[in-house]
């Protein structure tokens, strides 16, 4: 499945994923790390959504800060999705922030360190801003897309619970899109899951504990709306956690991708 693909069908009420698997070493600085869609497109009725009230209503929405310069052009991005007829990213809403939870199941030591690291990295190169809504015993990763409530779901799973984590595959992510009444999309929950033996594995050492951090800065930023690029200088290339830190063409999608009006 082609991970950039547009427009998922609707399919109220149900999801899609997709994944990617290609055949490889299983050395650890070949690791893979794909995006997984979610979602269904959901149609909200106009007035339905509270924030399309406000704007039918002229409220200003405040953004919870600033948007971040962009620095363009000198490296390669590309966005899972834009908005119709735009070269606009869909995105989380930057004036609500991102609640997020974790599942301590199968994960590895000092897991929190390692999310919270790289939610600070995303926070700082897209200014959303992020909020821990704590643990959960929730493995509810594929079906994030019934309730627009639910937080974003971080946590660790064996390909046997989750196909898509089979072979080399380090993780996966995604988020789920809703259409609003004025037919503008955004994200408002998604899942990032790390395959848990991979992650035991890494982060028993200082090389490999760079290594996770890296997995996970991918994979949030597969999240927040970044897909693969073919360029092995930024850390969105399939295999990009080997490059250890966003580069120039991930920083401005990023950057991009917190800059979308509310
Ligand atoms: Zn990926």
């Amino acid at each position: 499945m082609d991970v950039g693909e547009e427009q998922p069908a609707p399919e109220p009420g149900g999801h899609r994923r997709g994944g990617e698997r290609r055949p490889g070493s299983a050395l650890l600085g070949g690791l893979l790390v794909v995006t997984m869609l979610l979602g269904g497109v959901f149609l909200l009725a106009p007035g339905a959504d509270r924030d399309d009230l406000r704007r039918l209503l002229g409220m200003e929405q405040d953004r919870l800060s600033a948007p971040l310069p962009v620095r363009s052009g000198s490296g390669t991005f590309k966005f899972l999705h834009t908005q119709r007829g735009s070269d606009e990213p869909v995105s989380y809403s930057p004036c609500r922030p991102v609640r997020y939870v974790v599942n301590p199941e199968g994960a590895p030591r000092d897991h929190l360190e390692l999310v919270q690291g790289s939610v600070r990295r995303i926070e700082e190169a897209t200014g959303l801003v992020f909020e821990y809504a704590g643990e959960t015993t929730s493995r509810n990763f594929l079906a994030r897309a019934l309730d627009r409530s639910d937080p974003v779901l971080v946590g660790w799973a064996t390909p046997e619970e989750l196909p898509d984590l089979a072979g080399d595959v380090a993780g996966v992510a995604g988020s789920t899109m809703v259409s609003r009444g004025a037919g503008r999309r955004e994200f408002v929950t998604g899942m990032v899951a790390l395959d848990r033996d991979t992650f035991h594995e890494l982060m028993g050492s200082p090389s490999g504990r760079a290594h996770a951090a890296a997995i996970m800065d991918h994979e949030l930023g597969h999240l927040v709306g970044l897909d693969h690029v073919d360029d092995r200088g930024e850390l969105m290339h399939p295999r990009g956690a080997t490059q250890g830190r966003f580069g120039p063409g991930d920083l401005e999608g990023l950057a991009r991708l917190g800059g979308v009006s509310c």
